[in-house]
Formats: structure tokens, sequence, C-alpha cells
């Protein structure tokens, strides 16, 4: 249901959920898969590095590169700018790397309906919303407005999980990495 490799694997969940966390342990595994970083008009928060974690730029420019056509994809999550360039998934594709996104609900879908077979769409729930909220608070970088700017978005999220291409409840993690890993390895055709 999905062509060859290289491919764009696509991560999407509320906020919290857990796919930073699922992203990292599959880069690990997949040497053929890439990091789509990402540009972003929100702050650095935490540890994160510009070109790491993200391109960090400002609105004026985010908004510039919308007009000449940069992005593949791009929306306004939580009220920041969030893009996929379209650089960095035709520098991925040149070198036959399959691409790993971390985007959005609204970015999944536009993704999707650009790329079809080509792409493959994961969301990662959360158990419940009470085990989302404390997972925000236990990660400690958000403040109590995001935190709840997060959550009221997460609602939003979880009613349009069912477009997906496969859906993951992250209870356990280490049962739930086990189960995209899974996936992911017969997608990319890696022996088991
Ligand atoms: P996201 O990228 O979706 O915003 P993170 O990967 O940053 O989420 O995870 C949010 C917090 O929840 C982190 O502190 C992480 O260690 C923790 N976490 C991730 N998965 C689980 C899980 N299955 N059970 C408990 N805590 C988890
Ligand atoms: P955060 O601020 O927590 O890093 O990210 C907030 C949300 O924006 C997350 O759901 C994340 O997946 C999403 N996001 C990050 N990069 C992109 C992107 O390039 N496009 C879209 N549509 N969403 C993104």
């Amino acid at each position: 249901r999905f062509s060859s490799p290289p491919l764009l694997i696509v991560v999407a969940a509320p906020s919290g959920a857990g796919k930073t966390t699922l992203c990292s342990r599959l880069l690990a595994d997949f040497g053929e898969l890439r990091l789509s970083v990402s540009t972003t008009t929100r702050a650095p928060r935490g540890s994160e590095q510009e070109g790491r974690d993200y391109h960090f730029t400002s609105k004026e420019d985010f908004e510039r590169q919308i007009r000449e056509g940069r992005f593949a994809e791009w929306a306004l999550v939580h009220g920041n700018y969030y893009g996929t360039s379209k650089d960095v998934l035709a520098g991925a594709f040149s070198r036959g790397d399959s691409v790993l996104l971390d985007i959005d609900v609204q970015g999944s879908a536009s993704l999707k309906q650009a790329f079809g077979d080509r792409c493959a769409t994961f969301f990662v729930a959360p158990p419940s919303l009470e085990e989302l909220e404390k997972r925000l608070r236990k990660r400690g970088t958000d403040s109590e407005e995001s935190i709840r700017r997060r959550m009221e978005n997460a609602r939003e999220e979880l009613a349009r999980s069912g477009e997906f291409d496969f859906q993951l409840v992250n209870d356990d993690l280490d049962g739930t990495y086990a189960r995209l890993r899974a996936i992911v390895a017969g997608i990319l055709r890696r022996k088991p």
C-alpha cells in the first residue's frame, strides 16, 4: 500500500504525547531515516539548538518564505508558524534517504494529500487527556498558558486521529516503540 522507499514517515501527536521520544528512537534504529528539521517562529525551549531541533526565525522571514513557495506544508500551531522546507525533503530524497517528520495534524494531512502512497502517517495518542497534562507538567518547559493552549489543541487533534494510516496509544513507552518500529521496518522493507 506504500511505494518503495524513499518515503515520508510522518508522526503526529498532541504535544506531550511522546512524539519526540519515539522519533529519536526511530532515528537511532534506522540509519536510512533523516529527520526533517522544521522552521518555526516560536522561541527555543530548554536545550534546543538552532539547526538541530528547528530553524528558528522571525514572523517576517517566515511569511516571506511562504510567499516564495519554499514550504511543502506550513501551519499555525499554538499561535506560532511551523513549516517543512521543500529543500529539506528534496535533499534527503535525492540521496535515497527516507524522511521522518514530527509535525502537527494539519501538516500531516497536507503532506498525505501531496505525496499519497509515498507518505505513511502515524498518530500517537496519549492514554488519556489527564495523563497528557501530567506529562506536559513533568516536562517542565511550558508555561501555564502554553499548557492550557496545548490541551485545547489536543482535543481537536484527537478528533482527527482517524485520518491517519496508523494509530498508536503511547501507554507503555517500550511497548509503543516496539509496535512503531515493526510497522516502520515493514514500510522501509527492512528484514524484521
Ligand atoms: P512530544 O514530543 O509529543 O511533545 P515528549 O517526547 O517530549 O512529547 O514527551 C513528553 C514527556 O512525557 C517527556 O517528559 C517524556 O519523557 C514523557 N513520556 C514520553 N512517553 C511516555 C510514556 N509512554 N510514559 C510516560 N512518560 C512518557
Ligand atoms: P513544539 O512547539 O512542541 O516543538 O511543536 C508544536 C507542534 O508543532 C507539534 O505538534 C509539532 O509536531 C508541530 N510541528 C513542528 N514542526 C512542524 C512543521 O514543520 N509543520 C507543521 N505543520 N507542524 C509542525
